[in-house]
């Protein structure tokens, strides 16, 4: 450390020290501020997107949770049916808007709350605050599922934990709080494309045969700090955590998703074929990138949207 960095970090502690920081619900409110900040620069879809988003939905039987999507015997679903999942990720107040404008025209859905996020915890172990259980609350009360977006195995890398106690704690603490967590999704992180892992294959049951053998040791220098990370992959079985799906095991013909701030297929062409073939589509939306409280929209190239159904992320 250079001089100069050694007065600044005196300086910054003696500040901390004399100026407490002042939270809500758990999370301090300047980063609270600042999330928000960012997050009100990155909508990319608005008003007339979610219009059309209704118009794919109201098309369907039943547009219903993963979790009641798998708990149905085949013969028992309806024909035309949408599986409707959302990944918290960084906008867990974004999903609560979701969460609402869905329950007001009687769809539900699925939310994976991501235990990595900065409204989940201060800290990297312990209880979820009390900012992102409030949120949770409110998802389940309008009579939405909530599960785990799973980051175990990018936890593991950076603190040097087993991926299965990861999802066992964080389970845990979910299931105290209140929520009947039986599902997982795999969040991409940074990480997972740099080392080439999934986060479900923390799992016996979602092995990548692309990605390596089942057990393994996924080991690396992070591209950001260079700090070397290592993890030694040991799948278990999803029944020991109590889980019975992981989101990617529904089969889909139809596969629509928000990823990167851009449908992967025309809207209006999805909801023509979905009606048209009595279908079942999986819709995976993602609340971080929609405007609900009037925010600008960024710029979309519809023109990059691949028209074929892409197999799911
Ligand atoms: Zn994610």
């Amino acid at each position: 450390m250079t001089p100069e960095a050694r007065v600044r970090a005196v300086a910054r502690s003696v500040r901390n020290r004399i100026v407490p920081v002042r939270r809500t619900d758990g999370i301090p409110r300047t980063l609270i501020a600042d999330r928000r900040r960012v997050l009100a620069r990155r909508r990319a879809f608005g008003p007339a997107d979610l219009e059309a988003l209704d118009g794919i939905l109201r098309r369907a039987e039943a547009v219903v949770p993963v979790r009641d999507y798998m708990d149905l015997p085949a013969a028992q679903r309806s024909p035309r049916l949408v599986v409707l999942r959302h990944d918290t990720d960084s906008d867990i107040d974004n999903s609560v808007r979701f969460a609402e404008w869905e329950a007001g025209r009687g769809y539900r859905a699925s939310y994976y709350v991501l235990h990595t996020d900065w409204y989940y915890r201060e800290g990297l172990a312990g209880p979820p605050s009390r900012y992102v259980r409030r949120a949770l609350e409110r998802i389940q009360a309008l009579g939405h599922e909530i599960g785990l977006h799973n980051n175990a195995i990018t936890v593991a890398l950076r603190t040097g934990r087993d991926p299965a106690e990861v999802l066992r704690s964080e389970l845990g603490h979910l299931r105290r709080a209140g929520f009947e967590v039986t599902g997982t999704s795999a969040h991409g992180d940074a990480l997972c494309r740099a080392f080439g892992y999934n986060n479900g294959e923390a799992f016996v049951e979602a092995p990548r045969p692309q990605n390596g053998p089942p057990s393994r040791t996924i080991a690396g220098s992070d591209p950001v700090s260079g700090r070397a990370l290592r993890c030694d992959l040991r799948p278990v079985p999803m029944a020991s955590l109590g889980l019975t799906y992981e989101a990617n095991f529904v089969q889909n013909r139809y596969y629509v998703t928000d990823s990167h701030g851009r449908w992967n297929r025309p809207l209006d062409v999805a909801a023509e074929q979905f009606e048209r073939h009595d279908a079942l589509l999986k819709l995976l939306v993602h609340p971080a990138w929609w405007a609900f409280a009037g925010e600008p929209l960024l710029a979309r190239s519809a023109a990059s949207a691949p028209s074929v159904d892409a197999p799911p992320a």
